[in-house]
């Protein structure tokens, strides 16, 4: 089979005026950038209000290997086969960060036949975004320390910045840095360090923002440290959320884009799901509901991490319900789970298989306790034998879970039709709510034991003496109604990610809270987890090459 870039180069693209007026846009909702990307202008949702919502089908997955479960790559085939029945569907995925693109997977546009594209645009720059989202972080880091350079008339402690810088690529480097070295004219020292851009509270702000109004009151919320008095200091009391503001201008504008089939997709804002809330924008997802009978939209990793941040979150923030769910599973995570080396999924083992079901029955479940209909999606890979398939399938069909077999990978939007079929027949009703883990005025600590008992099957949480000081904080400070972020690995169900299947009697550990009171969320950090990842032993971006006429090689 050919690789994602030469079936990437190999498409025929619409223009992407095309697009746009087949979804019934007019000139003023869109704006070209360059011949297949647009960006779509503030005043289209509003416009659209009073438009009824289409149906939002939320594709999520099993704790996933290295590589990925190819939840990107369903959700694309998934909205073609829905166009291939005959329905008005729409594409709305997260923005690949370059830290994965370079380190681990290579490209994150889908894959095969299922691709957004222009990819090597989407994988790259696109229409930089993810640079705006940097340029506004670091613009604040550097009114931070101007601030306290300049005699710092808010008593902002330099030991209690909690702002960090970023960047969008994996850099162990950078996780912890001294600034301000040097002497007088070079500023005040001080403890920092850099985060991956994808985990920065603006890009999370941009995702969950209505609107460049609802954008520049939530940046003005951020809090950036404390005072020597232990007092929180905000974005407002520095007075620069208008500047941040007008960084994101652009950036807060979801991208049109269109499939390997020409089906539309917007895609837009990209945080983690392991160490962020792992949803595209409320924006962008909303627009494709309006827009069409189906939004496909996609949260990270598996649906213990972007399924309930989805739901606990994105959910709430921005009214998006989705009506029913893609669970994603594939032969090879499932043999993972079951006991196989990563060097051996290619080997037929339905004993490994039946023991890695475990980790699927669990995320069934929790989809379940959320009211919410599913399919589970068995993503074919060439190395799958039948009776492995066979053997998902009867599972699943056993415990009362509908199934599709699917091959979007090769054969795009025809091998989704059985998904789409299936999806079509069990999705729900627009309007109705998800039955939420936790009521947002529970106790901080309720919510994150719930979530960690509840989703992730703990026994219960241990706080660390640093987390127990913060959560009573948090809590007189007013903060204790937000919705909490997990930061946890993705490997696992618990906070180990050697602990693969569905592992039993553990505790979570909770190592330390985050205050994102402009995302409007806290961030809860378990295990060992890192916001800079590092690059693996051989990245990604060793294989990857441009000639001289300009052809790419290397994105997958
Ligand atoms: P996720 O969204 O779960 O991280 P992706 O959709 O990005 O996963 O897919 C991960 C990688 O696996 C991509 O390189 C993609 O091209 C590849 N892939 C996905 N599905 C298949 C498949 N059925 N067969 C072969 N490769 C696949």
């Amino acid at each position: 089979m050919k690789t994602d870039i030469e079936i990437a180069q190999e498409a025929t693209l619409k223009p992407i005026g095309d697009i746009a007026k087949d979804l019934d846009l007019t000139e003023a909702d869109w704006e070209p950038y360059g011949h297949t990307k647009a960006k779509l202008s503030n005043d289209l949702l509003h416009k659209l209000d009073n438009k009824p919502d289409g149906k939002i089908v939320l594709v999520t997955s099993i704790n996933p290997t290295a590589a990925g479960e190819g939840k990107s790559t369903v959700t694309v085939g998934l909205g073609q086969a829905l166009e291939k029945l005959g329905q008005k569907a729409l594409i709305a995925l997260r923005e690949p960060s370059l830290g994965p693109v370079m380190g681990l997977k290579g490209g994150a546009a889908g894959g095969g036949y299922a691709q957004v594209l222009p990819m090597e645009d989407i994988n790259l720059h696109f229409t930089g975004d993810l640079h705006a989202i940097t340029t506004a972080n670091n613009a604040l880091s550097a009114i931070i320390d101007n601030h306290i350079h300049r005699g710092n008339e808010l008593n902002i402690d330099p030991r209690r910045v909690e702002w960090k810088r970023v960047m969008d690529m994996n850099d162990r480097a950078l996780r912890q840095i001294v600034v301000g070295l040097g002497g007088p004219l070079r500023g005040v020292p001080r403890e920092d360090g850099f985060n991956i851009t994808v985990a920065s509270e603006i890009m999370a702000i941009l995702c969950l923002a209505t609107s460049l109004d609802n954008l520049k009151e939530r940046l003005a919320n951020i809090v950036i440290g404390f005072t020597y008095d232990e007092r929180p200091v905000t974005v407002k009391d520095l007075n620069i959320e208008g500047a941040l503001s007008l960084l994101l201008k652009d950036a807060i504008k979801p991208n049109l884009v269109q499939t390997t089939e020409n089906t539309p997709a917007i895609i837009h804002g990209g945080p983690f799901a392991n160490i962020a809330h792992g949803c595209n924008s409320v924006m962008a997802t909303k627009t494709a509901a309006k827009l069409g009978d189906y939004a496909v939209t996609e949260a990270g990793f598996g649906a213990d991490l972007g399924a309930e941040k989805f739901l606990d979150i994105k959910s709430r923030a921005g009214d998006i319900n989705p009506s029913a769910v893609v669970i994603v599973a594939t032969v090879r995570a499932l043999k993972m789970h079951g006991g196989v080396h990563r060097d051996h999924l290619k080997e037929e083992n339905i004993q490994a298989l039946e023991a890695g079901m475990d980790n699927l029955k669990k995320h069934m479940e929790t989809i379940d306790s959320f009211g919410l209909p599913f399919v589970v999606a068995i993503n074919q890979f060439p190395t799958d034998t039948k009776a492995e398939t066979d053997f998902v399938k009867s599972w699943c069909e056993s415990h009362g879970a509908d199934v599709a077999l699917t091959d979007v990978y090769a054969h795009g939007g025809v091998g989704g039709i059985e998904l789409a079929e299936k999806v079509m027949a069990i999705a729900g009703p627009a309007e109705g709510k998800p039955n939420y883990v936790y009521d947002t005025n529970e106790k901080l600590e309720t919510k994150i034991r719930k979530i960690a008992q509840n989703v992730y099957g703990a026994l219960d949480i241990e706080l660390s003496p640093q987390a127990k000081k913060q959560l009573a904080y948090y809590e007189q400070e007013g903060w204790g109604n937000l919705p909490v972020c997990m930061a946890k690995t993705q490997y696992s169900l618990s906070d180990d990610p050697a602990l693969l299947g569905r592992p039993e009697n553990f505790t979570i550990t909770i190592r330390e809270l985050r205050p994102s009171i402009g995302a409007g969320f806290i961030v809860v950090l378990t295990g060992n987890m890192m916001t800079m990842p590092g690059l693996p032993e051989k990245p990604a971006a060793l294989n990857m090459d441009v000639d001289k006429d300009g052809k790419i090689k290397g994105l997958f």
